[in-house]
């Protein structure tokens, strides 16, 4: 284990952790904020440091630099720890929000359970901007990250999600996308997609279709870099027409006082109970 740099001139940053979001390919897309960040911090804790170093070179920061992930020894985190005691630690991936599919939650949860102040600088994410270029409902989504590699665990966890109404966003490389694309459609069926790839980067892509259709487009094709799979939540059930809700009516009026049989019967149908009560009332009284 390679010891911690040691202190340097310190920045004017107050003691603590803070978790900045790097740019995901274009590197003007760092923030301001970000940048002070990292020209100020006593030391930046970093995923990979050799991809760091570019992004530091770029905004003229001289901070030193420390490797760390979630699976670092846990000997590392607790000297990260001690450190944001006296000083300020940044903790960045290789691109984008660290925590999101990155490292980070570790430290994160346990700087807050020894009351180190953790401080958040927001910036890019690929699956906020995937969002943004899909043409999806984004009222209510859920990030997936990546599906597990055996097809199993991926059809799984794919059949997990099916229920859910909204939208939902995977990460993915080019070689597993067509695989992931037909594993998606047999286990959600043939939903609106969106596959969102080199955002920010000079071969920037989104193509939209049916996850049946993308598919079939990069079956025999796999795209090459950066990929996120965005699709759109389930289609809403057609409402029953009128001779279900007739024939559910009579079964339920059958058994039951009209009171109880237009709650059930409303239920299951998902029809309001006004639509429900009227009809119920018609055919009682032409009985
Ligand atoms: N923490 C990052 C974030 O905030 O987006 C994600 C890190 S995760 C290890 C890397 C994955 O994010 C890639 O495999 C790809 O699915 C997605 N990704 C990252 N940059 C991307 C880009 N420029 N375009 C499309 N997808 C990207």
């Amino acid at each position: 284990m390679a010891p911690l740099p040691p202190e340097s001139e310190p920045g004017n940053l107050e003691p603590g952790l803070y978790i900045v979001a790097t740019p995901i390919g274009n590197l003007g897309d760092i923030t301001l904020r970000a940048a002070d960040v990292l020209r100020s911090a006593g030391l930046i804790a970093a995923e990979d440091t050799r991809v760091t170093a570019k992004l530091l070179a770029r905004i003229g920061s001289d901070r030193p630099m420390a490797p760390y992930h979630d699976h670092s020894d846990s000997r590392v985190r607790s000297r990260l720890l001690e450190r944001m005691r006296n000083e300020s630690v940044a903790l960045v991936s290789d691109a984008g929000t660290p925590l999101i599919s990155d490292p980070g939650f570790k430290l994160v949860r346990e700087a807050r359970a020894e009351g180190i102040p953790v401080t958040t600088i927001p910036g890019p994410c690929a699956a906020i901007s995937a969002l943004t270029l899909a043409g999806l409902p984004t009222d209510r989504f859920l990030f997936a990250g990546f599906l597990p590699a055996k097809a199993k665990a991926s059809a799984d966890t794919i059949a997990e999600f099916a229920g859910l109404d909204a939208t939902l966003v995977f990460y993915e490389s080019g070689n597993r996308l067509a695989r992931s694309l037909e594993a998606l459609k047999q286990g959600l069926g043939d939903r609106p997609a969106a596959v969102a790839r080199e955002i920010t980067k000079a071969f920037e892509e989104t193509v939209t279709g049916t996850l049946g259709e993308l598919a079939a487009r990069y079956a025999d094709a796999p795209p090459k870099g950066e990929i996120v799979i965005v699709v759109g939540p389930p289609e809403p059930a057609a409402p029953a027409d009128a001779d279900t809700l007739d024939a559910a009516l009579a079964a339920a009026m059958a058994t039951q006082p009209l009171k109880s049989a237009v709650a059930e019967v409303s239920a299951a149908l998902d029809l309001p109970r006004k639509q429900v009560y009227a009809r119920a009332l018609e055919l009682r009284d032409n009985a």
